[in-house]
């Protein structure tokens, strides 16, 4: 079996303005797949899903996550996030549901059968329980919509331990509800060491980011530093031979928030889509 059928590569591209890969990035360097940030929920209708499909299909790019957010999220600082950042907030979690539920019909109709998020900060259990069954009711409920459609939901790591993920998806209760693994979001938010936390979430992984990043001097007060792919800590070698022992088969989905400029973005994906064909090819002992 070729590396590429097992780890094809990924980027994560949008629709907006934004942080995503630009289109002609992704031609340019033959990217074969894309995770994609979901339009805000009013913009994603069946015209925009059928222009999109018909452009993947003109540039032989397979979608294989959609990714929901919302525009008035900030990532500020630790701080904001905690305070706006997903279905945690209590304001506005009854509308994002909803608009979640949205944005996975819009998926389906581009055939694609995962559903990505920051959950947000889910509070723990023991300090705020009523606040914690109501977010794992809303996840429940966003898990039962999309199994109409056939699909799964992946939560992006990152914004709590390994332990308190898999603490959070035992509560939900439901067999499509997985992960999206961000190495870089657990050195960003300091929520633990991330091939230690790989290892504890592996059997939910469906996806991944490849994105490095530096601890913060104060880890979970204050943000480390998103870095260029193979200059953080991650230590890509060990995350993709981990990937493998763990059994994971599926998109290597490079993820890099960089302002959206093609000189810059070619520079920067286009090298780490080489350190990782070089790296897969080296781990499954095949020419790159
Ligand atoms: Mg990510």
């Amino acid at each position: 079996m070729s590396i590429e059928s097992v780890w094809p590569l990924g980027v994560f591209a949008s629709l907006d303005a934004g942080l995503g890969v630009r289109w002609e990035v992704i031609e340019q360097l033959h990217v074969p797949t894309i995770q994609l940030h979901a339009p805000s929920p009013p913009r994603c209708t069946r015209q925009t899903a059928a222009e999109l499909q018909a452009q993947l299909s003109r540039m032989n790019v397979t979608l294989t996550c959609v990714f929901g957010g919302f525009h008035d999220e900030s990532y500020a600082d630790i701080p904001t996030v905690a305070r706006t950042v997903g279905l945690v907030p209590r304001a506005t979690r009854a509308e994002r549901v909803a608009g979640m539920k949205v944005i996975a019909d819009f998926a389906a109709w581009l055939a694609c059968d995962a559903v990505g998020l920051h959950l947000g900060v889910v509070p723990h259990r023991k300090s705020d329980e009523c606040e914690y069954d109501a977010v794992v009711s809303v996840t429940r409920e966003l898990c039962d919509h999309v199994a109409e459609h056939g699909q799964r939901i992946h939560l992006e790591t990152g914004q709590e331990t390994a332990d308190e993920l898999l603490e959070f998806i035992g509560a939900v209760e439901r067999d499509n509800l997985f992960i999206n693994f961000d190495p870089a979001n657990m050195i960003l938010y300091g929520t633990g060491e991330p091939i230690e936390a790989l290892e504890k979430v592996g059997r939910f992984v469906r996806s991944v980011h490849c994105k490095d990043a530096t601890w913060s001097d104060q880890p979970t007060k204050t943000w480390g530093r998103e870095v260029p792919l193979g200059e953080g800590a991650v230590g890509m070698r060990r995350y993709l031979q981990t990937l493998k022992d763990l059994g994971y088969r599926g998109p290597l989905t490079i993820e890099r928030e960089i302002p959206e400029q093609a000189d810059r973005q070619l520079r920067e994906i286009g090298q780490a889509t080489r350190l990782l064909t070089d790296l897969s090819a080296e781990l499954w002992g095949q020419a790159g």
